[in-house]
């Protein structure tokens, strides 16, 4: 069993607040929203980060993808919204189970610092 955050979180040991659940993916709401609308979607089995996809996670990676843009339509988000998944280290990764953030609700810049 994975000693991981959000698998913790999977397994119902941490709480969350849960905006989406199946088989598959979890979707709950950031601890720290960076934006009116902060949900985090994840993949219910553990995958480190983008950078350790296998081939056979490319129809999770689309559900999850499919995913957020329920999620974005049942919030609202008619004017947009942005889809982020830092990964390692330069890419600000602080969590190491893959995540997809869903951020909306207020306009963001480009690029990122
Ligand atoms: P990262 O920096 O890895 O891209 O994003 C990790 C995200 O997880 C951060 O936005 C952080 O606020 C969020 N986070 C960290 N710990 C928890 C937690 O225990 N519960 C929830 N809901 N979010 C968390
Ligand atoms: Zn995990």
């Amino acid at each position: 069993m994975e000693n991981c955050l959000f698998c913790k979180i999977v397994r119902n040991e941490l709480p969350s607040t849960k905006v989406y659940e199946d088989d598959k993916v979890l979707a709950f709401n950031d601890i720290d929203p960076k934006a009116p609308t902060h949900i985090l979607i994840i993949p219910k089995k553990h995958i480190a980060s983008i950078a350790a996809l296998e081939d056979e996670d490319c129809d999770l990676v689309a559900h999850i993808i499919r995913t957020a843009k329920q999620l974005a339509a049942a919030k609202g988000l008619d004017n947009g919204f942005r889809l982020v998944v830092n990964t390692g280290r330069d890419g600000g990764q602080t969590v190491n189970h893959l995540h997809f953030h869903l951020l909306g609700g207020r306009a963001f810049s480009w690029p990122p610092g």
